[in-house]
């Protein structure tokens, strides 16, 4: 099997010029680096005690989903506004252009529960600090967020210090 880093397909001047979109299509349409990716993804929660698993819609579910199953945890998804049917509660937070507002199932969390949040890719880490934000405000405890990638030149951990943050690939 290849390393983990030779599926990720990177497009230049995507979506705009001067970006370099890591692509993670090209790691899931490989049935190797779909797995290769999880597996890595969840070595990463080796020793770390939780509870549950929650993921953003909707890549985070694509990595969240297959984790909670092997390791029998629940999953829980984040999702944006409008879509849970049940009481939510959700926060609204900067994206470089504009707002987005996040949703979770106001009983999804209880007091005191360790949470772990799965997600594709890290950039400015607003969408994580959004869901930080969630998670606590219904008494959770966020014990480690995992990425598969991450864009380092970015700069998100600095808005998430004092959290356990980690990723697969680390690009700069
Ligand atoms: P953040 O809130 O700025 O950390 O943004 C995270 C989200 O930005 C990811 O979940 C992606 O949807 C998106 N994103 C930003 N850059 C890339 C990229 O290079 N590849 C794939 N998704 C990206």
């Amino acid at each position: 099997m290849k390393p983990i880093e030779a599926y990720v397909k990177s497009i230049p001047d995507f979506p705009e010029p001067g970006i370099i979109f890591r692509d993670v299509t090209s790691v899931l349409q490989d049935a190797d680096g779909l797995r290769l990716a999880v597996d890595l993804m969840q070595e990463k929660l080796a020793g770390i005690e939780f509870d549950l698993i929650v993921g953003p819609e909707s890549r985070g579910f694509i990595f969240g989903v297959p984790i909670a199953y092997n390791l029998h945890k629940p999953f829980i998804p984040i999702r944006k506004k409008g879509k849970l049917p049940r009481e939510t509660v959700s926060i609204q937070y900067d994206l470089e252009y504009g707002t987005a507002e996040l949703e979770i199932h106001r009983d999804a969390i209880q007091k005191g529960q360790r949470v772990v949040i799965i997600d594709d890719l890290m950039a400015t880490g607003g969408t994580n600090e959004a869901m930080i934000s969630l998670i606590e405000g219904l008494g959770g405890i966020v014990v480690k967020t995992v990425f598969l990638m991450e864009l380092a030149g970015l700069k998100g951990r600095d808005r998430l210090q004092g959290y356990d943050v980690d990723s697969v690939l680390i690009y700069p």
